[in-house]
């Protein structure tokens, strides 16, 4: 019998498919460029864990670890311009 050869997508722990898919997804959107929330240029990238720059402006933010804006930080961006 022959042994399948198993497709490497970058995770090489074991964990499911569950685990695989979640991460695959997490790299997927930390690799590309994002849209700048001040000049609206898809030019951010992250620095690091949590702090996001713009390439072209120079902006700096914090945002999500994986991603620049988070559900949890868009309720609480939303609660603040209410107040
Ligand atoms: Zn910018």
């Amino acid at each position: 019998m022959v042994k399948k050869k198993r497709k490497d997508i970058g995770l090489r722990v074991r964990g499911g498919a569950t685990l695989r898919k979640r991460y695959s997804r997490v790299m997927d959107t930390l690799n590309i460029y994002h849209r700048c929330p001040n000049c609206s240029s898809v030019k951010v990238k992250r620095e690091s864990i949590g702090l996001w720059e713009c390439r072209k402006c120079g902006h700096r933010f914090a945002g999500g670890a994986y991603t620049p804006s988070t559900k949890v930080g868009q309720a609480s961006r939303r609660i603040r311009v209410q107040s």
